[in-house]
């Protein structure tokens, strides 16, 4: 489940966006207008927003300025008018993650909004995650960026690499499905799809030897996926 933000003057668009969301199970807000989505984006926690640019008061465009200025790893998907090319590409240019022209299918929307959240993988806070660990290094994973770091050393790690870390440690403490790994792979640049699921079995062993000494372990949980955990001492 996945807390999505709608900014949307047209009340009937809202309240139809807002009801196929939560009937496919995400947590939603809606905002009618520029000023109620910022209060709302600087009082809460949003794992990605629907952006209408056409907007009264503050202009979406606008909107997504304030937005990547104050959270850059926020997914934003922008709507906008079908002759607007001039828009998609100054919203895709101003940071958009995706877009749809109106009128959308909504099967369209949902897919895209999937494949944009998969895409930010992480939290919408950006930066750095950071692992707490019985050892005196600590694992900090950047949130946006192919990088890690055991202490004050960088991780040598290959974006696949990476993407498994970040995986592992945003839901540390839970079981990430063999399925989560592929899929998070699949929307990554580049050769993630096809890959075989008998290859993560070697990207979970080189991650382990990289986390050597981070007090932190890989465990495989038979039928069910991986977990990071924290060694017992
Ligand atoms: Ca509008």
């Amino acid at each position: 489940m996945s807390s999505l933000l709608i900014i949307e003057d047209d009340e009937l668009l809202r309240d139809g966006l807002a009801a196929q969301l939560l009937q496919v199970g995400h947590k939603v807000t809606a905002a009618a207008d520029g000023e109620a989505a910022q209060s709302l984006l600087e009082s809460q926690r949003f794992d990605g927003v629907v952006l209408d640019l056409g907007l009264p008061k503050i202009s979406g465009m606008e909107m997504l300025h304030w937005i990547r200025q104050r959270l850059p790893a926020l997914p934003v998907l922008i709507l906008t008018a079908r002759d607007g090319v001039d828009d998609r590409v100054q919203g895709l240019n101003a940071g958009a993650d995706d877009y749809l022209t109106k009128p959308f299918n909504m099967a369209e929307l949902q897919a895209r909004l999937g494949a944009m959240l998969r895409r930010a993988r992480l939290p919408a806070f950006g930066g750095t995650l950071e692992v707490a660990s019985n050892a005196t290094r600590r694992l900090r994973v950047d949130a946006t960026l192919p990088q890690a770091w055991l202490g004050d050393e960088a991780l040598e790690l290959t974006q696949r690499e990476w993407a498994l870390l970040s995986l592992l440690v945003t839901h540390a403490g839970r079981v990430v499905s063999r399925e989560e790994v592929l899929e998070t792979w699949q929307s990554e640049p580049g050769d993630g799809a096809g890959m075989a699921s008998n290859a993560l079995e070697v990207y979970i062993h080189r991650l382990r030897r990289k986390l050597v000494d981070s007090g932190l372990n890989i465990r495989n949980v038979r039928g069910l996926g991986y977990l990071l955990e924290t060694n017992a001492a």
